[in-house]
């Protein structure tokens, strides 16, 4: 058997509850899945079509402390769940989606606003917005066997102990379920995958220093701060 020309990467891991851990796959993330949030951003909160974007694997992260990313002036945080998928597959029906769920987590969907909005005007991708390295903060997996599957429930985000967004997940344009099916009719999802599903209202900047804290009802919460 051929030798590799270099040792293959680390995988990217998470930890579950419990103390195993959790090899991420790649990172796919819904945009404005929150109606006060898409009005925030200038969009219809209609049911357009879910629009998705990825990250990096190697974007994740659970740190304590995440540098300020470098070619912007406007970082922004995301409070968002986060899906991780213990199963895949193309064309998945919304009623088996839950099915593939391994587990949850709470994290933050890191980015570049001032970039994103000069890609959005240009008609460029929003790549170098929002898949830069740190750029998706994730904390502990919470199984769907210990905690079943959130429907509702607050999700919050504070900055400095100051209370910057407050939604809940039944506030979702495009639930879970659908957010599996619609997702796997143009990738096949698998094992390993992990899935942000959206930011409520009241993004918002971050400066270094900013303690991060975000606590989602029923899963668990992540903190970090900016250095
Ligand atoms: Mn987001």
């Amino acid at each position: 058997m051929a030798s590799f020309v270099f040792p293959p990467a680390a995988p990217t891991v998470l930890n579950v509850a419990g103390g195993a851990l959790f090899p991420v796959r790649r990172v796919f993330c819904v945009a404005k899945n929150y109606a006060d949030h898409a009005r925030e951003m200038g969009s219809d909160p209609d049911r357009e079509p879910p629009c998705f974007f990825t990250k990096p694997t190697d974007a994740v992260t659970s740190d304590p402390t995440i540098p300020y990313a470098p070619a912007t002036k406007r970082l922004d945080y995301e409070g968002e769940l986060v899906l991780a998928l213990g199963s895949g597959g193309a064309d998945i029906p919304a009623e088996k989606a839950l099915e593939t769920i391994f587990g949850y987590a709470v994290g933050c969907d890191l980015t570049r606003r001032d970039l994103q909005a000069g890609f959005k005007s240009a008609g460029q991708p929003w790549d170098m917005a929002k898949g830069f390295d740190l750029s998706a903060a994730v904390g502990v997996i919470a199984p769907a066997a210990d905690i079943g599957h959130p429907a509702k429930g607050s999700i919050t985000l504070s900055v400095n102990g100051t209370q910057k967004q407050n939604g809940n997940l039944d506030q979702m344009i495009w639930s879970v379920p659908e957010i599996i099916a619609t997702l796997s009719k143009f990738v096949t999802l698998a094992t390993g995958d992990l899935i942000f599903t959206g930011t409520p209202a009241g993004i918002g900047p971050l400066f270094s220093g900013d303690r991060v804290d975000i606590r989602i009802e029923g899963v668990g919460a992540h903190a970090f701060s900016i250095v």
